[in-house]
């Protein structure tokens, strides 16, 4: 079982992080969790050009030069929770909706004819309005127009997992919010989103059921987002160590603006944003790193080729949104509004390839529900 530190414990990992212990790190092929925090220490914002160019190196080597694009397919959001710095909390009075199975299908085929070959299924959380059988039969209609289908939906049990994985689905995104136990205990007020521990333990059920794919995260903007690095940092060599033949990603979410007014309780700058992914990068060289929508046209081209692997594009953060981008009842802002179109050209006009597809549904051999194994599929 995974357990993470307080973050006054985690603390004592940056005492003694001054500019040598940075420039060890950078010339470290295994900085391990103290090289970590000697990256996302004060000591290294000072040194933040030669962050990029180890993170641009490390990525260029690993990944080549690309950026995988996907794009969100909202499908609910109605939720049994009250987190106070969602759109979709519970409190809020938007127009709420869960597409059919026809509508979720029309949204799909939008996505499909702007050449998105990689989505991910979204919803809060209200498992009565939309669960397990929903998503089983909506895979088994998209399943042949798309390389992957990803989730993020409410929590869901090994055997859950295991049954979407047999349906076409690949990977699992569950991100923790904050790794710090008393502001998340202020942040989410009710539901069951409110256990910490619980919910910890989730990527670890989406990996043991073989999903090929399983993504974590911090929202960033509730606490102290070196702390949060660190704390990722744990969670993702935990995972690594026990689930290996699981590919990892992590996302990095800034908070922005969502119905509720909820205000950041910690500013993080772009500075702030683009050391925690440097630091990531350079921790873990294999991890995917997700820059989304919420992030303007403007640092998400300036990012390109420094770390991240995968952009989202396009997005509508409402169920229904591409159809009728007029529909009210959205998750937070988008802070890139290019279209997917937009946003490969200019990652092209950089000399990175946006790749659409790297994956195709047929590896899975998705009836069997088989999984990876040493030699091979089993
Ligand atoms: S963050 Fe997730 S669980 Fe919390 S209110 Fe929003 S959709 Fe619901």
């Amino acid at each position: 079982m995974f357990e993470i530190p307080s973050f006054q414990d985690l603390q004592k990992y940056f005492v003694d992080c001054g500019p040598h212990e940075v420039n060890r790190t950078l010339e470290s092929e295994h900085p391990g969790i103290t090289g970590l925090a000697a990256l996302l220490s004060p000591a290294a914002a000072e040194q933040l050009p030669a962050l990029a160019a180890r993170s641009a190196e490390i990525s260029s080597l690993r990944f080549g030069n690309i950026i995988q694009i996907y794009a969100p397919l909202y499908l609910s959001n109605y939720c049994v929770n009250r987190c106070a710095y969602c759109g979709f909390s519970a409190d809020n009075k938007i127009s709420r909706r869960v597409l059919t199975l026809a509508e979720a299908e029309k949204e799909a085929l939008i996505l499909h004819e702007r050449d998105i070959q990689h989505i991910l299924l979204v919803s809060g959380e209200a498992p009565a309005r939309l669960g397990v059988d929903y998503l089983v039969e909506l895979v088994r209609r998209l399943r042949d127009k798309f390389a992957s289908i990803t989730i993020e939906i409410q929590p869901l049990e090994t055997e859950e997992y295991r049954r979407l994985f047999a349906a076409g689905i690949t990977g699992v995104a569950v991100y923790q919010e904050t790794y710090d136990r008393t502001t998340y205990d202020e942040v989410h007020l009710s539901g069951g989103k409110r256990d910490f521990i619980y919910r910890l333990q989730v990527p670890a059920k989406a990996a043991a059921a073989g999903m090929r794919e399983v993504g974590i995260g911090a929202l960033l903007g509730l606490a102290d987002w070196r702390l949060e690095g660190l704390a990722l940092g744990l969670h993702l060599a935990w995972l690594r160590r026990h689930y290996w033949q699981t590919a990892l990603t992590v996302s990095f979410p800034r908070l922005c603006y969502a119905e509720g007014g909820f205000k950041a309780r910690v500013d993080i700058s772009e500075h702030n944003l683009s050391q925690l992914i440097f630091a990531l990068r350079i921790f873990d060289h294999d991890v995917g790193l997700l820059l989304s929508t919420r992030e303007d046209a403007r640092y998400r081209n300036g990012m390109i080729g420094l770390g991240p692997t995968r952009y989202s594009a396009g997005s509508s953060t409402v169920p229904g949104g591409y159809a009728d981008p007029e529909l009210e009842g959205e998750q937070f802002s988008v802070g890139d509004r290019r279209t997917v179109k937009q946003v490969c050209l200019d990652i092209r006009g950089q000399g990175f390839d946006p790749v659409r597809k790297d994956w195709d549904a047929v590896f899975q051999k998705p009836e069997d529900g088989c999984r990876m194994t040493d030699d091979g599929y089993g």
